[in-house]
Order: structure tokens, then C-alpha cells, then sequence
């Protein structure tokens, strides 16, 4: 298949030729109409198989769609929650090297632990589109107020096995509980071990599952 015939918008298009991004992957071939088609996914994917354009070019265009975030109040359009600083930090360049060509320009920042809470705070005010998060840092900054996930509509759960196995499952159900109920969730996970399956059944609402 190809980029085309997925329903992105012509800036996306833009930038995917900019990237020399010739052909969608497979994942990203069945995630991305899903997704702009408001469902929810379930993701069996490993890194390298594309799956973070698949989740952050639709997530991008939804964003660049709809009316602009409410201001004063921190809030976060789309939560990404990852189990590394580095997975996050990659993620959140991918969400900007994604949207380089749309206007106005989508506020994204990546949020972890190890690195002062105090510039994370100043970045995080006036909200942000995107946030990409570990999950202990995360629930800091929201206990101090610096961020607010009552009006976030779209979460994404990515590499979900690791998040578990690196013992977040507290701080997830904590997260997930200050989330408001309606919203569109994607979880990507490389294993599926009974853990994650409960997640994903709590979590996912007649998700399109995509197995690679
Ligand atoms: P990911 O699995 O999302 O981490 O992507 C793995 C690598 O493949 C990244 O370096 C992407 O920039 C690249 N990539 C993703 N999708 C495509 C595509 N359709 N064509 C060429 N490269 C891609």
C-alpha cells in the first residue's frame, strides 16, 4: 500500500516524502486509518517495525484538527506513557520530527525522572499536545499541580511488557485512574504475558488488534 491511501493530510504526506518515507510499514498500513477513525488499538509490535510513526502521524493530525487545547489550566492533549527516559525522550523527537510542517506548531515534551523537576514545571505551563512520560516522574508533576490529565483524549501505552516488568503497575493504575473515562487508548506491548492481558481488557474498548 501506500502513505496516500491511509486518509493523511497533505502536511503529513509533505513530511513523509521530506523523511524519505517511501512505503508505510505493516503496522503502520492498519494502525493509522484506525486510529483517525477514532478506535482503539491493541498492538503487538516490536521497535523497528515503524510503530511510532504508526501511533504519532495519526495522533498528530487528530491534534492538528481539533480546536486548540483550553488554556490555563496545564492540561495535556495526548499522554504517551513509557517504561525509559530514553524511550522517552525518542518518542516525544519523533512526535516533533513528525509534526516539523504543521501549523500552529503542536507543543510536545518529553517528562522523566533523573533530570530537575523545576524546568520541567516551567515547560509544562500552559499545557502541552503531547507529553511523553515516564510514569513516576509523571505523577509527580501532577501531585504538584503542574500538569492536569482531566481533559486528555487520546493515551498511549507503549512497550506496555516493559512498563509492567520494570514494576510500574502501581504508578499505571494511579495514572490511569486520574484519566478521564472517554478517551482514545492505543497500547503496544511486544509480549503478552497474563499481566498485560488484564490491562488490556480493562483498558481497551473493541480495540482493532494488530499482531506482527
Ligand atoms: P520505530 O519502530 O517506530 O521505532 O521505527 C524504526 C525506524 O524506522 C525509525 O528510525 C523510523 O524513522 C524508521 N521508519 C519508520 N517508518 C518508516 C517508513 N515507512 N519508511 C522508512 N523508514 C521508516
Amino acid at each position: 500500500s501506500d502513505f496516500t491511501q491511509l486518509g493523511l493530510i497533505p502536511e503529513l504526506l509533505e513530511t513523509l516524502k521530506l523523511l524519505s518515507y517511501t512505503k508505510p510499514t505493516a503496522i503502520q498500513s492498519h494502525i493509522i486509518p484506525a486510529v483517525l477513525d477514532g478506535k482503539d488499538v491493541l498492538g503487538g509490535a516490536k521497535t523497528g517495525s515503524g510503530k511510532t510513526a504508526a501511533f504519532a502521524l495519526p495522533i498528530i493530525q487528530k491534534l492538528a484538527k481539533a480546536s486548540p487545547r483550553k488554556a490555563g489550566g496545564n492540561f495535556v492533549s495526548c499522554l504517551v506513557l513509557v517504561p525509559t527516559r530514553e524511550l522517552a525522550q525518542q518518542v516525544a523527537d519523533s512526535f516533533m520530527r513528525y509534526s516539523q510542517l504543521i501549523k500552529p506548531n503542536l507543543k510536545t515534551l518529553a517528562v522523566y525522572g533523573g533530570v530537575s523537576t523545576n524546568v520541567q514545571m516551567q515547560s509544562l505551563r500552559g499545557g502541552a499536545d503531547i507529553v511523553v512520560a515516564t510514569p513516576g516522574r509523571l505523577i509527580d508533576l501532577i501531585s504538584s499541580n503542574a500538569l492536569k490529565l482531566d481533559n486528555t483524549t487520546t493515551l498511549v501505552l507503549d512497550e506496555a511488557d516493559r512498563m509492567l516488568s520494570l514494576g510500574f503497575t502501581e504508578e499505571l493504575n494511579e495514572l490511569l485512574a486520574k484519566l478521564p473515562k472517554t478517551k482514545q487508548t492505543l497500547l503496544f506491548s511486544a509480549t503478552f504475558p497474563e499481566e498485560v492481558r488484564e490491562l488490556t481488557d480493562s483498558l481497551l474498548n473493541n480495540p482493532v488488534e494488530v499482531q506482527l
